[in-house]
């Protein structure tokens, strides 16, 4: 059962998939269902022998595109509504023990054409209005299939913090005629401290305003809405500045840098974004310190407001040391 039910106080939809909770399938310790299908061996949820990228529908989804019309639960202050919507596996590689960041840069190439292709395949569906691209890495996330890959929900509403964003640059254009993020980045570039990667064409840098110690954000020079709007040159220097952050995660601590990653662009909902929307990727990494993790308690979590212990200046200028060579 798919099922959204809205939070009037908080003006925002809950998604119920209780069947999730039915998954009878829990493959051995040492079966990895995102490998290959080897000759005579499990059938995986891949069944071919070899593969560089391959893109599946979660089989047990958040949301799923033939969600039936909730059936009379609700009432006028918590309206219920389908939870129409695609959920994709995005694998990164056939090899296990391999993570984005130790890819070559040509797979990362290619992965960025698979965003671009399912961002426009899903976010052209009628039901969908954003298609949500992310990863999970790492036990510190919660995750508990190691083999490297991501996430793309394609929802059926715009969620509420892209929404937010959405509507303070909606409001910044409004007021200034100018895209917010390019403002942002703009000053990010002009004061130089928290930059931490440049490409010709994307920048890598701590927002003034992170939420986690080591949060990076990687934005794209030009205002283009969305990753179908980059172009060749583009995708190729996106691959190379997140290649190069990746790199310089994994050194800050000597270890496989656990993070969440998340795409920011513009919503598929048939609306006007030019100008509001920036395509940008955020990188919020848990850890503060090798062994300290920052957790989402009390404030965070029920208040909405991050207390966070030592600033983006100094973050910033331990991450652009690790990557080494880069930015200003
Ligand atoms: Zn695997
Ligand atoms: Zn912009
Ligand atoms: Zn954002």
């Amino acid at each position: 059962m798919n099922q959204l039910r809205w939070d009037p106080t908080l003006g925002e939809w809950v998604a119920y998939a209780t069947h999730r909770q039915d998954r009878t399938f829990l493959p051995p310790a040492e079966y990895c269902p995102l490998d290959p299908t080897k000759p005579g061996g499990f059938p995986t949820e891949v069944p071919r022998e070899s593969y560089d990228i391959a893109v599946f529908e979660n089989k047990f989804p958040s949301f799923t595109p033939d969600a039936p019309e909730p059936d009379g639960e609700g009432g006028a202050l918590t309206p219920t509504a389908a939870g129409r919507g695609i959920c994709e596996v995005v694998l990164y590689s056939e090899d296990h023990y391999s993570t984005l960041a130790t890819m070559p840069e040509g797979r990362i190439r290619d992965l960025v054409e698979v965003w671009a292709d399912r961002y426009g395949e899903l976010g052209a569906l009628p039901y969908v209005e954003y298609v949500f691209i992310f990863e999970n890495k790492g036990e510190a996330i919660g995750v508990t299939l190691h083999h490297p890959h991501g996430q793309i929900y394609a929802y059926p509403f715009v969620p509420p913090r892209p929404k937010k964003e959405l509507e303070a640059a909606r409001e910044h254009r409004d007021g200034t005629g100018n895209c917010l993020h390019c403002d942002l980045l703009a000053g990010e570039l002009e004061d130089g401290r928290r930059v931490v990667a440049e490409g010709e064409h994307f920048v890598a840098f701590v927002p003034f305003y992170a939420h986690f110690p080591y949060e990076a954000h990687v934005y794209t020079r030009r205002c283009a809405p969305s990753i179908s709007d980059l172009g060749a040159a583009e995708r190729r220097d996106l691959a190379r500045v997140l290649k190069r952050l990746l790199v310089g995660y994994d050194d800050l601590f000597g270890f496989s840098l656990p993070y969440m990653m998340v795409m920011h662009q513009a919503p598929t909902d048939g609306g006007d974004h030019e100008g509001v929307a920036h395509f940008h990727i955020e990188f919020y990494p848990p850890n503060r310190t090798a062994d300290k993790l920052k957790y989402l308690a009390g404030s965070e979590t029920g208040a909405g407001a991050f207390v966070v212990d030592v600033l983006p200046e100094n973050t910033a200028g331990t991450l652009r040391k690790a990557i080494g060579g880069a930015g200003a």
